[in-house]
C-alpha cells in the first residue's frame, strides 16, 4: 500500500511521538513547530506503564533507562504532619501486573530523547519558526498557511499543537479551553542544595485544603521537581515560561509542613514557573476527512492523574496504526478517533474528580477509605491499557 503524506503541527511530546510511530511504519512526516528553538522547560512529569509500553515498542527502552528515575512508592501525605495516609509500591508486582514500570522524568530529557529518535530517522523532517495560521482542506489534500506567508500541503494533517491548538480552533472555533481556577507552580531544586533525607525517593503528594504539592526526583535522581497546585480566581495566563514569584508561593504554603517549605525555599533561581490549568469538556468529534487532533489539542485535562502526555503517547501509537493499515485517510482518522474518544474523555473526567478529592483534605476528606492503600486496583483501567497489544505493529 502506498502511504499518504503526513504533516504534523506541533513538536511537543505528542507530535514527536506521532512522528516516530509513523516513521517506524515507513511513513515519512513533516513537522511544523512555531518555536524557533526546540526544547522543553525545566519541569518534571511521570509516565505510567500505559505510556511506557508505547515508548518501549518504539525502541526507546535503553534511552529511557539513561534518563528516568524510579520512585519506590506513591505516598499520599497529610499537608501539615507530612505523615502518609497510604503508600502503594511501584515494585516488581506492579511491573508484572501492568507490563511496565512507573518513572519520573525531566521534561527536557524526554523531549530531547524523542527529538533525537525522530531526527535519526529523518534529519530534515522538522521545520521550526513555522506558526500555523490557516488551513484549507479539499478532497485531495490539506493546505497549510504559516505566519510570514509560507505554505505547505499534505494528504493528512495531525494537529498536535497543544491546549490552545490552532488546528482545533480553526475546526471548532466555539470550543476554547477554560480556566479551571487551579494554578500550578512548578519548581526545580538541585539535590546538592538540600539535605539528602529531605525528600524520600517516592512520588510524594501532600494533600491539603484547596491545594496539593507533588515532589519527586528526575534525571536519575540529580534534580527534585515539585508542583504546587492551588486554587486562584483571577489568573489565566497559560504558557510554559511565565516566571513565578517564590515569595508569593512561600506565603501561600506557610501553614504546610517543613519539607514543603524547604523545597520552595531551595528552588533554583529562575526555575519556578506559574501555569494556569485549563480544560475543556470532551469533544464529540475531532476529525474530518483529512485532519485530526491528538494530545492536549484533542483532550486537554487537569494533571491530577498524570495522564496528559501519556494520552498523547497512546494517541500517537493508535493513529500511526490506523494510517498505516487503512488505505483511506478519512476512514483511518475516523477509526483512530473512535478508538480514542471514550477513553480520553473518561480520563479527562476522572482527572478532574481526583483533583476535587485531593483538595478536600482538611475540608471533609480524611482519606479514610484509602488508609489500607488499596493497591493500584483503582488505576488498573488506566495503567493496564496496552495500545501496542490492541493495535499491533
Ligand atoms: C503541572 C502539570 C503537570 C503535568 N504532569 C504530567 C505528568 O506527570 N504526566 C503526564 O503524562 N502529563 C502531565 N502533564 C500534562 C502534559 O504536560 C501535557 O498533556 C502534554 O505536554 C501535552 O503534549 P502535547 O504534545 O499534546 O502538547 P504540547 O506539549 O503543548 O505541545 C504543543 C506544541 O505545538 C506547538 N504549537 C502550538 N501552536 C502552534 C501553531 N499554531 N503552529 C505550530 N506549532 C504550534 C507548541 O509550540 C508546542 O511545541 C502535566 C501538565 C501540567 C500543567
Amino acid at each position: 500500500m502506498s502511504f499518504p503524506s503526513v504533516s504534523i503541527v506541533g513538536a511537543g511530546i505528542g507530535g514527536l511521538t506521532a512522528a516516530l510511530a509513523l516513521q517506524k511504519r515507513g511513513i515519512s512526516v513533516r513537522i511544523f513547530e512555531q518555536a524557533r528553538q526546540l526544547g522543553e522547560i525545566g519541569a518534571g512529569l511521570h509516565l505510567s506503564p500505559n505510556g511506557l509500553k508505547v515508548l518501549y515498542a518504539l525502541g526507546l527502552k535503553n534511552a529511557i533507562e539513561k534518563i528516568k528515575f524510579q520512585p519506590q512508592t506513591i505516598a499520599i501525605r497529610h499537608y501539615q504532619s507530612g505523615e502518609p495516609f497510604f503508600e502503594n509500591p511501584f515494585d516488581d508486582n506492579f511491573r508484572s501486573t501492568f507490563g511496565a514500570p512507573f518513572y519520573g522524568f525531566h521534561r527536557a530529557d524526554l523531549h530531547k530523547m524523542l527529538l533525537e529518535a525522530v531526527q535519526e530517522n529523518d534529519a530534515a523532517c522538522i521545520e521550526v519558526g513555522m506558526r500555523l495560521t490557516q488551513l484549507r482542506e479539499d478532497d485531495k489534500e490539506v493546505k497549510l498557511d504559516f505566519e510570514g506567508g509560507e505554505t505547505r500541503s499534505s494528504s493528512i494533517l495531525l494537529g498536535a499543537d497543544g491546549v490552545h491548538s490552532t488546528v482545533r480552533t480553526l475546526r471548532h472555533p466555539q470550543l476554547g479551553a477554560q480556566y479551571t481556577g487551579h494554578v500550578a507552580y512548578r519548581g526545580m531544586v538541585s539535590v546538592k542544595d538540600v539535605a539528602s533525607d529531605l525528600i524520600e525517593p517516592k512520588m510524594n503528594l501532600w494533600a491539603g485544603p484547596a491545594a496539593h504539592v507533588v515532589a519527586y526526583y528526575v534525571r536519575r535522581g540529580e534534580l527534585l521537581n515539585y508542583v504546587a497546585l492551588t486554587e486562584e480566581d483571577d489568573w489565566q495566563t497559560e504558557n510554559w515560561t511565565t516566571q513565578a514569584d517564590k515569595a508569593t508561593l512561600a506565603a501561600r504554603f506557610e501553614n504546610w509542613n517543613d519539607t514543603v517549605k524547604a523545597l520552595i525555599d531551595h528552588t533554583q533561581n529562575g526555575q519556578c514557573y506559574k501555569w494556569a490549568i485549563l480544560m475543556r469538556d470532551p469533544l464529540e468529534s475531532w476529525s474530518s476527512a483529512r485532519t485530526t487532533l491528538l494530545g492536549d489539542a484533542a483532550h486537554p485535562m487537569v494533571p491530577y492523574l498524570a495522564q496528559g502526555s501519556v494520552m498523547a503517547i497512546e494517541d500517537a501509537w493508535v493513529l500511526a496504526h490506523c494510517i498505516a493499515t487503512i488505505n483511506d485517510p478519512g476512514n483511518a482518522l475516523q477509526t483512530y478517533e473512535a478508538a480514542r474518544l471514550e477513553r480520553t474523555a473518561n480520563i479527562q473526567r476522572a482527572a478532574w474528580k481526583q483533583g476535587q478529592l485531593t483538595h478536600a483534605v482538611g475540608r471533609g476528606n480524611d482519606m479514610s477509605e484509602r488508609r489500607d492503600g488499596g493497591g493500584f486496583a483503582d488505576s488498573a483501567w488506566i495503567y493496564g491499557y496496552d495500545a501496542c497489544d490492541l493495535f499491533p505493529a
